[in-house]
């Protein structure tokens, strides 16, 4: 199965902590990282707080949506992540975006990620995989880009 996993950070050395987020991915039993995003920069949505360094990965998976959450969450908790409060700065955010076209709607986990759409720090890193992809249930990704043209959002290299 092929998974596509957002990346997020805004405490410490966010680029690092991305850096070795993409690092982990490789390693951790039952992943395998297909391809990862240029590093992109955003400012906080709804949110104080330094900007984020973002970025998409494309893991390929032998893991269950949830088993691929529950290793996301290890990830995130091994870089100290704590949630003192919503859209609290983080040191580590790894979300569940696309895996395939699975459709899920559980208490700990929905998708497609229900605000990937909404969010040009998602769609941009997104579009560099893939610029034909579509969301399950939305459409192609392409066709959220217009509505998201107010976040400010720059490429790194
Ligand atoms: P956010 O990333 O929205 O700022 P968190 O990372 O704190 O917030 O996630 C909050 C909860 O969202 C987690 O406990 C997780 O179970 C749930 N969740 C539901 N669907 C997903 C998904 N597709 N990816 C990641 N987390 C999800
Ligand atoms: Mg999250």
């Amino acid at each position: 199965m092929i998974a596509v996993v957002g990346i997020g950070a805004n405490l410490g050395d966010a680029r690092a902590n991305v850096a070795d987020a993409l690092a982990r991915l490789e390693t951790e039993p039952g992943c395998r990282l297909v391809a990862a995003s240029s590093l992109w920069r955003t400012a906080p949505i709804d949110a104080a707080g330094d900007d984020y360094i973002n970025a998409v990965a494309l893991v390929e998976t032998t893991l269950d949506a949830h088993a691929l959450l529950a290793a996301l969450q290890a990830i995130e908790a091994a870089h100290g992540r704590e949630r003192p409060y919503r859209n609290a700065p983080r040191t580590l955010d790894l979300d569940l975006l696309l895996y395939g076209d699975a459709v899920i709607d559980s208490p700990s986990l929905t998708l497609p990620h229900p605000r990937m759409h909404e969010r040009a720090f998602v769609l941009a890193p997104l579009l560099e995989l893939d610029p034909g992809i579509a969301i399950p249930g939305r459409g192609r990704a392409a066709d959220y880009l217009d509505t998201v043209a107010d976040q400010a959002i720059a490429r790194l290299d």
